[in-house]
């Protein structure tokens, strides 16, 4: 008989085997156990039990370093798929992926923000039609994860939408139900952060802050590999930081809040014109034609982005942020305009270098929503 113990580290140990065999496929039983430090027997036995449950899969010989060419392992990125979601406050994405994240089918559609009860519909038709083309496998649709512009407490309850009715809605019951698998809902920010450090730019970063900029600002913060959330779901929201306590009033009911100058929303309202509201592809092709007006106005965005991302570096001391914006990403001169304000002649100015762009650009939220029901996923099999 085994104890509770010995239970325990086994779960423990098939868990490491198996992330290793994840990030370092084609790997041999040798290997794993010379980079785990785990004994050969522990590792075959382990092994075996992964190849079991259809996990990974032995192929070819690898290189030997003499005697008998070692059999390789490979994660098995077909033995499941999973679909994540980005609910914007005007769109929403869908990507379905296999286990390493990689994209099998995507949608992306155009959404009315004032009328929840038609998202509901409009969600699960979209989701049935992805749901539809999962290829045959071991595990099939391993679960959903919905990334959401607004604060989610750790029940998983959307609790404050600043900028939709979102809120209303109960995602989690609703898709548990009709679709039953587990169902994960997560702020969009950190679902971003998520993404970039699993398939992004930050894969090679464990302290990571990812800014989005949208209609407002989200920001999701990783420490030491760990998504940060706090009491509740609060941590890092760093769009209602207050840089100006005579400013006008927020939504959240706070004044001056970093969002109302820094954002897309904020860009926009400097640009408007006799109440015409100006679309974004607009203010790029502007810029690109040099448009003095529009120059200003995203020198002034990147002005009070660099206020807050300073605000970032004395808070979380990170080592890379990473910026998601559509504009930046087509137009990265803003980035010049960030960093003029970021590094002032000071000695304790932090390295320029810090600022990226995000890898995913419009999918990150989506594929960082994948990236945490791969987690679960992985986390259950292996518990
Ligand atoms: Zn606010």
């Amino acid at each position: 008989m085994i104890s509770a113990d010995q239970a325990l580290v086994k779960k423990m140990n098939k868990k490491l085997v198996l992330r290793e065999i994840i990030h370092t496929s084609p790997v041999s039983r040798a290997k794993l156990s010379e980079v785990t430090g785990l004994n050969k027997t522990t590792v075959s036995s382990q092994v075996a039990d992964l190849l079991d449950d259809n996990l990974i899969f032995e192929i070819g010989q690898g290189l030997s370093s003499g005697g008998r060419r070692p059999v390789m392992l490979v994660f098995n990125k077909n033995a499941g798929f999973t679909i994540g979601i980005d609910l914007g406050v005007d769109y929403l994405t869908i990507v379905l992926t296999d286990l390493e994240g990689t994209i099998v089918s995507e949608s992306h559609q155009k959404i009315d923000s004032t009328l929840p009860c038609d998202l509901q519909k409009l969600m699960i038709t979209l989701l049935e039609k992805q749901i539809s083309v999962i290829p045959d496998s071991r595990y099939g649709l391993i679960g959903i994860c919905l990334g959401v512009p607004g604060l989610v407490n750790n029940d998983q309850e959307l609790t404050f939408t600043p900028n939709s009715n979102w809120s209303e809605i109960p995602f989690k019951q609703i898709l548990e139900q009709t679709f039953q698998v587990p169902v994960f809902v997560e702020n969009e920010a950190n679902t971003g952060a998520y993404g970039e450090k699993e398939y992004g730019a930050a894969k090679h970063f464990k302290n990571i802050v990812y800014v989005s900029i949208n209609a407002g600002i989200g920001t999701g913060v990783i420490q030491n590999n760990e998504l940060l959330k706090g009491k509740n779901g609060l941590f890092g929201e760093m769009g209602h930081t207050v840089i100006d306590f005579n400013g006008p009033r927020c939504t959240c009911g706070n004044r001056g809040c970093w969002e109302l100058y820094a954002s897309e929303k904020a860009l926009h309202q400097s640009l408007m014109s006799n109440n015409q509201t100006v679309m974004w592809q607009d203010i790029l092709h502007r810029a690109k034609q040099n448009d003095p007006q529009v120059l200003q106005a995203l020198d002034t965005f990147g002005f009070y982005l660099g206020i807050g991302l300073k605000n970032i570096i004395n808070t979380f001391d990170p080592e890379v942020i990473i910026l998601r914006n559509r504009i930046i990403e087509a137009f990265p001169q803003v980035l010049n305009s960030i960093r003029h304000t970021l590094v002032p002649n000071h000695t304790h100015a932090p390295d320029v270098n810090i600022l990226l762009v995000s890898a995913l650009k419009h999918n990150a939220t989506a594929l960082g929503a994948a990236a945490i029901m791969i987690k679960h996923f992985i986390d259950g099999v292996t518990a």
